[in-house]
């Protein structure tokens, strides 16, 4: 087994390394290495056996992205309805005065 105090870190050339992943066999410091399972694996190893963490986030970034998106359609669906609402209310008024002064009540 080769003297650990000589080898460096497989992310970090500038420094020592504490622990060997048992799984690439990598040197690794402090840092770089991850307890799992009371195993000492590497960032790398350890993300291969906890599975692929990448495409799960950016499944769920999706799903925020389209979250997102369905809220600023409501967001826009709401404020098109009242802007309608005040663009249909406004001639409807105009229109019903106009019916009230030409009424066939105010007549003779
Ligand atoms: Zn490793
Ligand atoms: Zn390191």
């Amino acid at each position: 087994m080769p003297d650990l105090t000589h080898q460096r870190c497989h992310n970090h050339m500038l420094r020592e390394a504490v622990a060997r992943c048992p799984q690439c066999g990598r040197f690794f410091c402090r840092e770089c290495i991850t307890e799992h399972e009371d195993k000492a694996l590497c960032a790398a190893c350890l993300r291969k056996l906890v599975g692929p963490p990448a495409k799960k986030s950016a499944g769920y970034q999706k799903l925020l992205q389209l979250g997102h998106f369905m809220l600023g359609i409501l967001i826009l669906y709401v404020i098109f309805y009242y802007v309608a609402g005040i663009l249909l209310a406004l001639p409807s008024d105009f229109h019903e005065g106009t019916l009230w002064q030409a009424g066939w009540w105010t007549r003779p």
